[in-house]
């Protein structure tokens, strides 16, 4: 008899702690069991196996259940507990992160597959039967083989030799499959010498840690995938994220191509069953190359080689949900619990990463050039003052329309980019000055004439049009600002010829909704592409020559210490997506503060200009990275109730704050800049720290109490603070 830790899988803090099971057979840590659990039953998790107990007798259950390998390894086994004790979590929640949801839902069964291999008999078959004696021979020398394949080659010839005792077939979990070679890895491209350099260094490097900081097509790419053919031919594994796999198609089918069935893809897009089966083939060392979102990082794999992290600045990778997890942190842990390495990229890095490698602490590779010296597009930047001031009303420059017309004349394709979905931002009482609200959320409402209603972007509600003012019945309503539906509508009013796709989330939804709308743009089936930030990502077309930013100034003005950051990436990134071949590209950027300094060194792709000028804003200020911003977020339906809990919460974190206030720059409480999102009051208190070791007292304290309906949750640095 054997006794097993068990964490059992019901995520509340109440039984968040060990149980001792006994077991009948060895069952090794990491395993999933079912067990017997007060009046019912429930799953868990083994930590750890024992010979001995303090359980009385009486009071000690057995384990019902238990699959026959660990669902999650010892590594992440003990990430699981740090992530826990990280973030305050029960670690019930944080061992999620490593299965695959389907899985805890049962709503999937585990994979079988039946092995055929010779049996110890003297079975000679007739020199007539051909396929038999081939499949024979073929056996001997192979050894093992999935019954499935033979019987694509050797058909009947199969089941006739098992019948007659000659080839034993068995069906087992499937778990590895050890008869495929590396050598089905394609031949990469001939790397350019700036590429070659970034391989050596990462390969050579005793840090863990190397940022690839290339503009927009110089080639990042094909390090990455070097890089991890390079770690697999070692007998090592690899994770490769992406901000949001669905934008990248061209990317899956390059990495399907060089690496086959190596690759699993950890999809959001994917069944149930799909996304169970690939997690099994990583599970199984059949697939060693996990690509995935920020999920993907918790792959099952062993003997990580290297984690690829593309677009590292992008707001993606911090988890919103609890664990709020930053992505880095949980790579970082990775590589080096596998002395691994771990490779940050983009064209442009978040601050906080770029300040490091400067520093020293991560490597820092330059590629200042496009593949084949191709130049970067030219940005002019258009003053959109002028254009009113001219009596232009149209959400397009004259400059900008010249140039459209040009791309379209030519024949090559534009991307237009404004970060604003539906058709105007607001709706607007021109009597009385009304603005519609969602009856749920503190954010008005944005009109989709192709719907004729109103919607609410943070809960999706709709509403019926207003035919008149509910307050003062005036009958003259406006419509405030461009979305993307507009942006068409007068698209093409102005070029009735042109073939015009629109991308942002009111299109793109339904499984292949990304995937449907990139790959008419690729095959040219549109000749203008309009969209949200989803048009910004990674695509690489070849044909598209020109690339308008309509309104360079909507994440300028946004109140959020990254706005400028953020703005200097979008900008970068939207631009990146032109000239991308051939024909050297072009950007016209439509902005009301042309002088603005971070679209100056946008437009001059001088990173260096723009962090030298950020750092000494975020110095003056204490902003991240000199600083941490902590939210401890609290909300409820009930505002009552809701406001009650801030105060305990906010009383807790007052003697964190009394007994460290050297470490603080700031400490209050206040509504959230949304007031209200689907029927949750929002509250936060909000602090920002200069010393992370008051973290540890700040969660304590801010998760002390459980409180019935109101949440409470703590988020650093947030990617998002409305
Ligand atoms: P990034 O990820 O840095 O934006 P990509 O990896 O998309 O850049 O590369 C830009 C373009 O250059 C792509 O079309 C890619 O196919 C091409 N490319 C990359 N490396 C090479 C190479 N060594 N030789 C020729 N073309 C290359
Ligand atoms: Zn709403």
């Amino acid at each position: 008899m054997v006794y097993c830790e068990v964490i059992v899988d019901i995520a509340h803090s109440d039984v968040d702690k060990i149980f001792d099971y006994a077991a009948d057979c060895p069952v090794e840590a990491g395993t999933r069991v079912t067990v017997p659990f007060g009046k019912s039953t429930t799953t868990g998790f083994v930590m750890r196996v024992k010979d001995t107990t303090d359980c009385p007798p009486d009071k000690l259950k057995k384990i019902y259940r238990a699959d026959d390998y660990p669902a999650i390894n010892a590594e992440c086994l003990s990430l699981a507990k740090k992530i826990a004790a990280r973030y305050r979590c029960p670690l019930a929640l944080s061992l999620r992160l490593f299965l695959p949801a389907e899985m805890r839902t049962g709503r999937v069964a585990e994979s079988y597959r039946t092995y055929a291999r010779l049996a110890d008999t003297d079975y000679i078959p007739s020199p007539r039967a051909k396929a038999q004696l081939a499949l024979m021979e073929y056996l001997s020398e192979k050894g093992e083989e999935d019954a499935a394949r033979l019987r694509e080659k050797f058909g009947s010839a199969v089941n006739a030799l098992a019948e007659k005792g000659a080839l034993i077939l068995e069906k087992r979990r499937v778990l590895r499959d050890p008869y495929k070679s590396v050598t089905e890895i394609k031949k990469e491209r001939v790397l350019t010498p700036a590429q070659e350099t970034a391989v050596k260094t990462v390969l050579e490097t005793d840090k863990t840690v190397t940022l690839l900081h290339g503009v927009t097509g110089s080639g990042k790419t094909e390090v990455y995938l070097t890089l991890i053919a390079k770690a697999l031919e070692e007998g090592k594994t690899a994770i490769f994220l992406v901000p949001e796999i669905s934008l990248t198609p061209q990317m899956l089918s390059q990495l399907r191509a060089r690496f086959g069935e190596w690759a699993a893809i950890l999809h959001s897009g994917l069944s149930a069953g799909e996304r169970f089966d690939e997690w099994q083939r990583l599970r199984s060392g059949e697939a060693r190359i996990a690509i995935g979102a920020r999920s993907a990082v918790f792959a099952p794999l062993e003997n990580i080689g290297i984690i690829v992290i593309d677009e590292e600045h992008d707001g993606s990778y911090s988890s919103e949900s609890s664990p709020r997890y930053n992505t880095f942190d949980i790579a970082l842990l990775r590589a080096q619990h596998n002395r691994g390495k771990l490779l940050l990229g983009s064209a442009t890095p978040s601050v906080e990463t770029y300040r490091r490698a400067r520093d020293g602490e991560f490597g820092l590779i330059t590629l200042p050039d496009r593949i084949n010296a191709r130049p970067m597009p030219t940005v002019e930047i258009v003053d959109m003052r002028r254009e009113v001031k001219r009596g232009n009303p149209s959400p397009f420059s004259a400059r900008l329309r010249e140039r459209l017309e040009a791309c379209l004349e030519s024949g090559n394709q534009a991307i237009l980019f404004l970060n604003r979905r539906g058709y105007s931002q607001t709706v607007i009482c021109r009597d009385c000055g009304f603005v519609a609200k969602c009856k749920d959320c503190d954010v008005a409402l944005t009109y989709h004439s192709e719907e004729d209603c109103l919607k609410c972007h943070y809960c999706g509600t709709r509403y019926k049009m207003l035919p008149a003012c509910p307050d003062c019945g005036g009958v003259h309503i406006g419509y405030v600002g461009t979305g993307t539906q507009k942006v068409v509508s007068e698209l093409k009013k102005l070029y009735p010829a042109a073939r015009i796709l629109r991308m942002d989330v009111d299109t793109t939804s339904g499984k292949e909704g990304h995937y449907k709308i990139l790959s008419r743009f690729a095959k040219r089936e549109a000749d203008i592409l309009v969209g949200t930030q989803m048009v910004a990502k990674g695509h690489d077309f070849p044909f598209v020559t020109l690339v308008g930013i309509l309104d360079a100034d909507m994440s300028l003005h946004f109140p959020d210490y990254r706005s400028n950051e953020r703005t200097f990436q979008l900008v970068s990134q939207v631009a990146g997506r032109s000239g991308r071949a051939e024909e050297t590209g072009e950007v016209v950027l439509q902005t009301y503060d042309p002088e603005n300094y971070i679209l100056r060194f946008a437009k001059d792709y001088d990173y260096g200009g723009f962090y030298e000028h950020e750092m000494t804003m975020r110095a003056a200020t204490m902003f991240p990275p000199f600083a941490k911003i902590v939210r401890v977020m609290v909300t409820g339906e009930d505002e009552k109730e809701t406001l009650e809990a801030l105060k305990g919460v906010y009383t807790r974190l007052q003697t964190v704050y009394c007994a460290h206030a050297d470490d603080f720059l700031f400490f209050n409480r206040m509504h959230a800049p949304v007031k209200r999102i689907q029927k949750k009051f929002r509250y936060q208190v909000l602090m920002r720290i200069t010393d992370t070791k008051v973290l540890k007292e700040i969660y304590d304290a801010a998760l002390a109490e459980k409180y019935k309906n109101v949440l409470v949750y703590v988020e650093e640095n947030p990617s998002n603070l409305s």
